[in-house]
């Protein structure tokens, strides 16, 4: 889907706004850019906002008039800072990938940008079967450009990119979860120590083991993290043995 919807900049008179709508697309995974009369296009801020998706320029469509650029379109979406006065329905971003979503056959789409100082003209305007508007603060509600770009791909991403969204995490063993029988074999090792320390008394015991089972739970102990907790209690007996093995050898006949 995203390689049918076009990005249509109106009259853009920052050549960096251009540079930076086409990379703001290809991180997205959007291809298609139209630029209706640019002020100063071909330009070397334009590349140069671009970085690494200067084929998106080089593969932009350049029209002297809206309406060549939007000839092909079934869907034509506005996107506007100002909520007032608009001659179509007013919807989110993700509203229009519902949209999207309920009628793919009204394809390629085209998702206009307005001049930077003035927006979308009302003759731009009543083009449009719907209007876009980014949800922002009231008392100042026009997005950068590229920004207002930006985040629309982002949620045309979110809907309709092709595989799973995060990439793919390799498993590291160490950070493989621990089983039950590990879990019941750490439980243990812990009352023992805190038996061997004096801490736990017979009456408690019940109520610690339940609690210390519920944290433990809690904390989704991984492998490495249990070789670190049990490691510790191994030390912890070493000190204990040492300890009481010192205080036999004071308390023998021979000494
Ligand atoms: N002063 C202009 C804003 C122009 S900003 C106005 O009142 O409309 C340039 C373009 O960025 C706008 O034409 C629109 O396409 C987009 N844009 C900026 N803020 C936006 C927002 N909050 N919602 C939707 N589009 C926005």
């Amino acid at each position: 889907m995203l390689d049918k919807i076009q990005v249509v900049l109106s009259h853009t008179t920052h050549p960096g706004n251009i540079g930076a709508t086409a990379r703001a697309m290809k991180v997205m995974g959007l291809s298609r850019l139209a630029l209706v009369n640019p002020q100063k296009y071909p330009s070397a801020e334009a590349t140069e906002r671009a970085s690494r998706a200067t084929d998106i320029l080089a593969d932009a469509v350049v029209t002297e008039d809206l309406n060549t650029a939007i000839a092909e379109s079934k869907l034509i979406v506005g996107t506007s800072a100002r909520t007032r006065s608009l001659p179509s329905k007013l919807i989110t971003p993700r509203k229009l990938t519902e949209i999207i979503q309920e009628s793919p056959t009204k394809t390629p789409v085209s998702i206009l940008f307005g001049t930077e100082n003035s927006g979308l003209t009302n003759e731009e305007l009543h083009l449009c079967h719907y209007h876009v508007y980014i949800p922002t603060n009231p008392d100042y509600s026009s997005l950068n450009l590229a920004s207002a770009v930006q985040l629309i791909c982002y949620e045309l991403r979110l809907a309709f990119a092709e595989g799973d969204l995060l990439p793919e995490q390799p498993v590291v063993e160490s950070e493989e979860p621990i089983n039950r029988a590990q879990f019941d074999g750490m439980l243990e090792h812990f009352l023992t120590v805190m038996r061997e320390t004096g801490y736990l008394m017979p009456d408690h015991e019940k109520q610690i083991d339940i609690r210390l089972n519920r944290l433990l739970n809690k904390a989704e102990v991984t492998q490495s993290e249990m070789n670190i907790l049990r490691g510790f209690l191994r030390s912890v007996e070493y000190q204990c043995a040492k300890t009481s093995n010192i205080a036999a050898e004071k308390d023998s006949p021979s000494n």
